[in-house]
């Protein structure tokens, strides 16, 4: 079993354990938590909008933002059912998404998709959708293994505790690793995705599965899961995540 497998384990275990208690979903072991206890006396995590320190996204600066949730439903690229995110990918709150998936230490990173799952709760009060099982959007083994961890099962974890939904990592894999998407035409983004994603039949048949992930700029890699697993049998395919390109909508 390698690092990412025994990753993989831990988050499952740790969706069901984590409750009120972010640092469990990426920190495994009480080694690990005394040490990132320690590394925070020294290196205090620092708000990603004010840099006030000792947390990563303060109160006052989690007011700001909430006064900005939004719900906007994005024209859902097919064969999506629907698709909503829960702001513009500009300002602050692209700011704290690029702080949440590039310069975080998994304890940083943990405490964001907290913040930033309460956004996604809202959208999904009001979206009205029906679903079985929420899916993160999978890193590439390599990519995940490089970065320590992947945001969108971060945020589908700290959703899925909100709403006792079932997390399925298993359900969807990325099984060809692709370029990163940042600076490609749409039509390059569709060319990059596709066919990258493989879903699991016996586990996607008949069930209704929210896709979960940080930013949709062209909605491309959410189009290219949603074909995934509609052809593994999936009854719909809905998708959140905490921005969207302003372009699409
Ligand atoms: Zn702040």
């Amino acid at each position: 079993m390698d690092d990412v497998d025994r990753w993989g384990d831990h988050l499952r275990k740790a969706s069901r354990e984590a409750q009120g208690h972010p640092e469990l979903l990426v920190l495994s072991s009480p080694i690990e938590r005394l040490w990132a206890r320690t590394i925070s006396l020294v290196f205090p995590a620092r708000c990603a909008l004010c840099d006030r320190i000792d947390t990563p996204l303060c109160k006052s600066c989690q007011e700001r933002l909430n006064a900005n949730t939004l719900s906007i439903r994005i024209k859902p690229p097919p064969p999506l059912n629907g698709a909503f995110a829960s702001g513009y990918h500009d300002g602050e709150l692209r700011r704290v998404v690029r702080t949440f998936k590039f310069n975080s230490d998994r304890y940083s990173a943990a405490a964001l998709a907290v913040y930033l799952s309460g956004r996604l709760a809202r959208i999904l009060e009001h979206a009205q959708w029906k679903i079985d099982t929420l899916i993160p959007v999978p890193l590439h083994r390599e990519r995940q293994y490089e970065r320590g961890y992947n945001q969108s099962q971060l945020l589908a974890l700290a959703l899925a505790q909100r709403g006792a939904f079932d997390v399925s990592p298993d359900m969807l894999i990325r099984h060809r690793a692709t370029r990163p998407q940042v600076g490609l035409s749409r039509a390059d983004r569709l060319t990059n995705v596709e066919n990258a994603f493989r879903a699991d039949p016996t586990l996607a048949a008949g069930r209704a599965v929210l896709l979960v992930d940080d930013v949709c700029t062209t909605g491309a890699t959410l189009a290219a899961c949603a074909a995934a697993l509609l052809e593994a049998g999936a009854a719909r395919v809905y998708a959140v995540t905490v921005t969207a390109a302003r372009g699409l909508l």
